[in-house]
């Protein structure tokens, strides 16, 4: 067949048209929008979206009017303001459109009012303390940055406006907030840095962009509700390793299994309704893990993309028989899931700002960029590792397959090369040949291969953006976010205001700049690494460095509530010291509560099933011993295997006397101690009790029986 043919084929084939539809079809876009309002409402709703306003209230009626219409014609019968508390999850609470009239009839109401701020109770929210139990009032407010979309059910759907969430005092009850107000920090200093370059604008906002990659594990769902830690906990708590897991690498980027693919398709089109670019979807190291990547967009509505996503790969995988585990950790001894959160920074000029130009004056930019990540990583370093700090991330950050908990930059040869120059160079004795004068030199081209061999660092340029990847893949991105908009925002702030001193006293800018760039090198080049983070010599070597290492939640968890801390997020309006505060208690609390949960859950199971089987099997055993001994054989390999199983039976027996004295202690260290104990006698049992008496299905088949 012609080219051209098979082309004209491809276009006019239904299944072009059809995808083309599809794309978010369940999304109250730009488009949409300006089918369903008037010219000069559209036209401010556009203003307000673009530089992130507050909705004109003359207007919010009709935008409400459109949005019901729209959402009645999708099947809706109910809208939600859709919110992020702090426990992690997105919440919803339903009310219909109905409204009686005096006939005995309805009419289908929604107001702008109803539309652009609602009033859940709070009461039963955590909130650190910042709503005292009286005040159960909080409030949601529409964020007219993040479209509407619609939540389809088995019998009707749902109209979801995304909201953020607040107390009667105004304090940020939520992960959007704190992500909204750090987003505008960073873009900011973007546009102060932006003035002192002459940049030309382009009339855009600057932001922050995020396209954050996504594991997952699948496990069939039968074989998920006879195990009680998985359900309740989201991971084995107990599990021999299987002789085969992941040793031949076969899985990674395998050809991915019919029933897998099935359900892939499935998410895929669910994701694409609602505007989501789903673009990658891949096997990952462990058999039954997997991965799902989407085109990188506005940070804000890419964390919130990432929330639907999370709860679009648990709904669907229920369709297709599976359970999607989104815990960092599910299988001790494999790989676990994380989120690579790839980080960048649109200018006002529409550009990467993390792109290396083609001229100095563009470089001179990039640089910059450069420089202020490795002054606001090194300087908040341990903010950043505080961001990930989860009781699942734990087991993830540090083992084989995810960065160690020590924060580093990896910026590959090249660049760092050019670092170095500019650490030796400087304005003035830069004339011998090979080093950088910025805004003067064009840099050599930096091939994004050579970037992006580095797997094992937490924090990697990769090109023309940064992945930071020690995001746990049951976290909202929002927390790490917040970090890293904020710390940027906080080291391009120094910048600016020396720069602006120097060019004030009559220095020549790119000289001034020189020295900066210089002095910021100097003081924070410990941060760079661009070796084998995995290996041991790297973590002694860090200790070297100073570089904090902070393996543990709770001392984490520790630098949220430092003075640096409070005084950074105060400065740049994104958090005040009670919010800052109350994060801390939060994510405290939810950590004990976790490993509180994860120990009760063991001792039932090792007292209600684990150890029950270990004693059927002694009886059987011992009668057997017994019979072996009558007929006169060799009894002593069988007596051998009673005494194992008369050791375990006890280690497991002394393992839960011993947990269950500091189950509800709140010492999360001794419990944890305790439980490893447990579990590694449980586990020897697994290996010795007969298939038909163990209770709980086997690491093989939650990871092969798929
Ligand atoms: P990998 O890291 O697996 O090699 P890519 O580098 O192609 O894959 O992309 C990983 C993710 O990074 C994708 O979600 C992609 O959209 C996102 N990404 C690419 N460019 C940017 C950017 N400028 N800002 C934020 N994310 C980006
Ligand atoms: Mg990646």
């Amino acid at each position: 067949m012609q080219k051209n043919t098979l082309n004209k084929r491809v276009a006019q084939s239904n299944h072009t048209t059809e995808l083309e539809t599809l794309y978010g079809s369940n999304v109250f876009s730009l488009k949409t929008m300006k089918k369903y309002l008037s010219e000069k409402s559209y036209k401010s709703l556009l203003k307000t979206i673009k530089e992130a306003q507050l909705i004109d209230p003359d207007i919010s009626d009709e935008v409400a009017e459109a949005m019901k219409k729209w959402a009645i014609s999708k099947g809706a019968t109910h809208f939600t303001h859709w919110f992020q508390p702090l426990t992690g999850a997105t919440a919803e609470k339903h009310d219909s459109f109905i409204s009686p009239d005096s006939e005995g009839g309805v009419m289908l109401k929604f107001s702008g009012k109803e539309l652009t701020q609602g009033e859940p109770d709070a009461s039963s929210f955590p909130s650190g303390g910042l709503r005292a139990t009286f005040e159960a009032r909080g409030y949601t407010a529409w964020d007219p940055t993040s479209p509407a979309f619609i939540k389809e059910g088995k019998n009707c759907s749902t109209l979801c406006i995304p909201t953020a969430f607040y107390s009667y005092h105004g304090d940020a009850l939520d992960k959007k907030t704190p992500l909204l107000r750090s987003v505008a920090a960073l873009s900011k200093q973007i546009n102060r840095l932006s003035g002192l370059f002459g940049i030309k604008s382009n009339n855009v906002r600057p932001h922050a962009t995020l396209g954050p990659e996504q594991e997952y594990f699948l496990i069939d769902a039968n074989l998920y509700r006879q195990r009680l830690d998985l359900t309740q906990t989201g991971r084995t708590l107990f599990g021999k390793k299987p002789g085969k897991h992941q040793q031949m690498e076969d899985h990674y980027f395998g050809s991915i299994k019919p029933r897998v693919l099935a359900f892939m398709e499935s998410l895929d089109k669910e994701l694409w309704k609602l505007g989501i670019p789903a673009k990658t979807r891949h096997n990952e190291v462990c058999p039954a893990q997997f991965e799902i990547a989407p085109i990188f967009e506005e940070q804000n509505l890419a964390v919130d993309h990432n929330m639907i996503t999370m709860e679009t790969l648990r709904t669907t995988a229920e369709k297709h028989g599976f359970i999607c585990l989104l815990h960092e950790k599910p299988f001790a001894g494999v790989n676990g899931s994380g989120k690579h959160n790839n980080w960048s920074v649109i200018g006002p000029d529409g550009k990467n700002w993390l792109s290396p130009g083609d001229n100095p004056h563009e470089n001179a930019k990039f640089l910059t960029m450069i420089c202020a990540l490795m002054q606001a990583i090194n300087t908040y370093s341990g903010l950043l590792r505080g961001s990930v700090a989860t009781a699942g991330n734990d087991h993830r950050l540090g083992a084989n397959e995810a960065p160690p908990a020590i924060i580093s930059i990896f910026l590959g040869d090249q660049l760092a090369e050019i670092i170095d120059q500019i650490e030796q160079g400087g304005a003035k004795s830069c004339r011998q040949a090979g080093c950088i004068e910025i805004g003067v030199t064009s840099l050599p081209k930096l091939p994004k291969d050579v970037t992006d061999r580095n797997r094992t660092s937490p924090f990697a340029f990769t090109g023309n953006k940064f992945e930071f990847r020690a995001v746990g893949s049951n976290q909202s991105c929002a927390g790490a976010n917040v970090v890293l908009n904020t710390i940027v925002a906080d080291a391009l702030d120094d910048i600016c205001a020396k720069l602006e001193k120097s060019v004030q006293s009559g220095e020549d800018f790119n000289n001034a700049l020189q020295s900066i760039l210089q002095e910021i090198v100097k003081k924070h080049k410990r941060i760079i690494f661009n070796g084998d983070n995995y290996t041991e010599a790297w973590q002694k070597e860090a200790e070297q460095r100073g570089l904090p290492n902070l393996k543990t939640t709770p001392e984490s968890l520790l630098q949220m509530k430092t003075d640096t801390a409070i005084k950074l997020f105060e400065k740049h309006a994104v958090l005040t010291k009670q919010e800052t505060l109350s994060r801390y208690e939060i994510y405290s609390e939810q950590y004990v509560k976790t490993i509180t949960i994860e120990a009760n859950v063991a001792l039932t199971i090792a007292k209600t099933q684990v150890v029950p089987a270990a004693l059927r099997y002694q009886n059987e055993l011992a009668l057997a011993l017994d019979n072996i001994k009558k007929s006169g054989h060799d009894s002593a390999p069988a007596a051998e295997l009673m005494a194992k199983l008369c050791e375990h039976t006890n280690s497991a027996l002394y393992g839960i006397k011993n947990l269950e004295s500091v189950a509800n202690s709140h010492n999360t260290s001794e419990m944890i101690k305790y439980m490893n104990e447990l579990r590694e006698a449980a586990d020897k049992l697994e290996d010795i009790i007969p298939d038909d008496l163990w209770p709980l299905p086997s690491y093989a088949e939650l990871l092969f029986l798929m």
